[in-house]
């Protein structure tokens, strides 16, 4: 039987040969365990085998994971990658360490006045809608810049980088070019924002090619915890 602990592992070992393979150091790629709608048992099983980085989709869902395991795994760094409505900001302002999906600036405002005085500051991404479908949510490539500016201005979040789901699609030339896109709207932001340090791009199908185009955040899911119900 194939445990988390050797997933986990596996993970690695792929990200360490992409990173090898781009001629980078494995130690600029952080994984990302993402653990929606996986029991807390598989949660602790992960932390058990090293891993501290654990993302969720679900406001209510994390929430109530964050706070089951918080007494006793203080160091789990928690982030939400899920799409958020307005309402449901505290919820996150409270209880979350990073923030990937922040598109909107009501939202950034919202998260802002509601991030308790008691906590480091959110560390927020924003979401890219670098394949550009109107289902999709994230911004437009010339809504990063204005976006940013606020969310430097507030002083309870942190502005790390930007987030992106590229189409999901067997076609390596669209794939290539929307991680290719990523990267340079990270580049060029950064010109700008000399501390940003983070590229949430690349998933359990992706992470090669996520890796060569820059990423330093991969999120991984069912390659670590087994195909979602
Ligand atoms: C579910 C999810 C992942 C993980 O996807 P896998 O294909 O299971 O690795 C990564 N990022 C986001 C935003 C997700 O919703």
């Amino acid at each position: 039987m194939t445990t988390i602990a050797d997933r986990l592992t596996h993970a690695h070992q792929r990200i360490n040969q992409a990173a090898q393979k781009s001629s980078r150091n494995h130690d600029e790629i952080q994984l990302l365990a993402v653990s929606k709608t996986k029991p807390i048992e598989q949660i602790v099983a992960a932390y058990k085998a090293g891993q501290r980085l654990f993302g969720e989709n679900y406001v209510q869902e994390g929430e109530s994971k964050i706070i089951a395991l918080k007494a006793d795994y203080p160091d789990i760094e928690w982030h939400f990658i899920g799409p958020l409505q307005s309402n449901k900001t505290k919820t996150i302002a409270e209880n979350f360490d990073w923030m990937h999906t922040l598109s909107r600036e009501k939202i950034a405002l919202r998260l802002n006045e509601q991030r308790p005085s008691h906590l480091a500051p959110l560390k927020v991404c924003i979401q890219v809608n670098v394949s550009q479908e109107q289902s999709k949510s994230g911004v437009s490539a010339d809504e990063i810049a204005p976006l940013a500016k606020l969310i430097d201005s507030l002083p309870n979040l942190e502005l790390r980088g930007l987030m992106a789901i590229p189409t999901a699609t067997d076609d390596i030339e669209i794939q290539h070019a929307e991680l290719q896109k990523m990267q340079r709207l990270f580049e060029s932001l950064k010109q700008s924002y000399a501390k940003l340090d983070t590229l949430s791009m690349g998933m359990s199908n992706d992470l090669e090619q996520a890796i060569a185009s820059g990423s330093t955040m991969v999120r991984i899911g069912s390659a670590i915890f087994g195909s979602r119900n």
